[in-house]
């Protein structure tokens, strides 16, 4: 069943039994017969919901503000607010699409610490009030453009556990915090937090432990400079999947420094900004073989290698790469691609040695290589799970090459429990949007699955 939801959110049903597989073969099917083999996504609602209820479970005092640059589909944003999370912006522009699909600026931070002055004053007159900052630059700016603004101090932290660095570029240090502190409080303007972020795809959750100690040492700084400080931001940082670090641990850890540091009875409420743990493993990519290349391979060592196939190395083009949507193996090369075959293989196809190029005219567009798999056809599909996390987002228009399409699905299930009569994915006349008719208070249990919708997320209202 397809249901159109407001702002052109379509949305698949999967009815009688149907998985996302299944969608999958017939979108295949119906591509194939009319010629057009555009790579698409699909975006497993449910999985965003099953990230919903873990981190509810796991970290039920640290309150999420899905990072938006992450992954702007606007399902996945719209079911999200509907559950209550708040949200990351980094720029106008994600500040635009957040309020378009009903998010109130209250559930908003502006977590860029350099912003163009143009949009803190776009922020200013859409009431978004708290964002980030890490530099004196950026007070005297804030001051010219929203000197209402509610502060959050970025700072740096060890980030050396973590495959993407960004204490590099953002963050200040613990030796400059009582200086920026002394000048904001010059400007007149209001600290009210700290803020880090341990880099992504963060492998050691002591990590956060430090950081948190570090904002616990700003917090005392801020004390003794007369600021009364009431917000922590621990960041993004967190898995999407539990194949290399399991969030279950990294939560126990989390939990015991917040509670060591930061205990309920100080008053200080927490919040942290997750992009990749929401969307990375909600999103399947298939893309289309358009092109190949056999090269024969003359070294001795490369020759019949029984389980290797016979000596060649294959080459594949595809019609999706790292101009594309999966830059991830350009910028994140510990996120492994591990693409496979939709069409059945049979028993007896050898595999084989094969790079894996992305269709652009440049040759850093490779996907992959020393990749070993059956001989593909021009025309076969290969798919890409874990595909949510910093792909659609970081497209580029590199030699014109269609993006993907998406298409979101839900299971009935899903659909029947939280959407269906309610005004899920609409917005209210108030701007609201969440399942506000069939839900009544903050808790909703059905079949045993109990999900907790946040009812604070607001920065604002406390
Ligand atoms: N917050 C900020 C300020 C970021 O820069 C990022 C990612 O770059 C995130 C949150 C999201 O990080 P992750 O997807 O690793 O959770």
């Amino acid at each position: 069943m397809h249901v159109s939801f407001p702002m052109d959110q379509d949305i698949e049903i999967l009815e009688n039994g149907e998985t996302v597989r299944d969608f999958i073969d017939c979108k295949i099917k119906e591509l194939d017969s009319v010629e057009n083999q555009q790579p698409f996504f699909v975006a497993n609602l449910d999985c965003v919901l099953k990230a919903h209820l873990r981190w509810t479970k796991n970290l039920p005092r640290v309150k999420p503000f899905y990072a938006v640059k992450c992954n702007y589909t606007p399902t996945v944003i719209s079911m999200l607010s509907a559950l209550g999370t708040g949200f990351d912006c980094a720029s106008k522009g994600e500040i635009q699409l957040a309020l378009s699909l009903g998010v109130t600026p209250d559930k908003i931070i502006y977590a860029n610490p350099t912003k163009p002055s143009y949009h803190i004053k776009y922020a200013a007159s859409q009431g978004v009030d708290t964002m980030t900052f890490d530099n004196e630059e950026e007070l005297l700016k804030i001051s010219s453009f929203h000197a209402q603004a509610n502060l959050v101090l970025r700072i740096a932290v060890d980030d050396s556990k973590s495959t993407l660095k960004l204490s590099t570029k953002f963050g200040a240090t613990l030796s400059s915090a009582g200086k920026l502190l002394e000048r904001a409080a010059q400007l007149g303007l209001q600290v009210i937090g700290v803020s880090f972020h341990v880099g992504c795809l963060c492998t050691d959750s002591l990590t956060f432990k430090r950081a948190i100690a570090d904002s616990w040492h700003v917090f005392d700084m801020a004390k003794s400079l007369g600021f009364k400080m009431s917000l922590l931001d621990i960041g993004g940082g967190f898995t999407g999947t539990d194949r290399f670090v399991n969030f279950d641990e990294f939560s126990e850890v989390i939990n015991e420094a917040l509670d060591e540091f930061f205990p309920s009875e100080s008053g200080v409420r927490i919040i942290a900004e997750p992009g990749r743990y929401f969307v990375e493993s909600a999103f399947t990519l298939a893309v289309n073989v358009i092109a190949k290349r056999t090269i024969m391979n003359e070294t001795e060592e490369n020759c019949d290698n029984a389980e290797s196939g016979p000596d060649r190395t294959m080459e594949y083009y595809i019609n999706d790469g790292v101009y594309g949507s999966i830059s991830s193996v350009l910028n994140f090369p510990e996120a492994t691609i591990e693409p496979y075959l939709h069409r059945a293989v049979g028993s007896s196809e050898l595999k084989y040695k094969s790079v894996i190029w992305g269709p652009t005219c440049d040759s850093i567009d490779k996907v992959l290589e020393n990749y070993w798999i059956p001989e593909l056809r021009v025309g076969d599909w290969l798919l890409m799970d874990n595909a949510g996390a910093y792909t659609l987002s970081i497209c580029s228009d590199f030699n014109n090459f269609e993006r993907p399409l998406i298409y979101s699905l839900v299971s009935a299930d899903t659909y029947n429990r939280f959407m269906h009569g309610s005004k899920y994915l609409q917005t209210n006349k108030e701007g609201h949007s969440g399942p506000i008719t069939t839900i009544n208070g903050s808790d909703f249990t059905q079949d045993n699955l109990q999900v907790t919708f946040y009812t604070d997320c607001s920065l604002t209202k406390q």
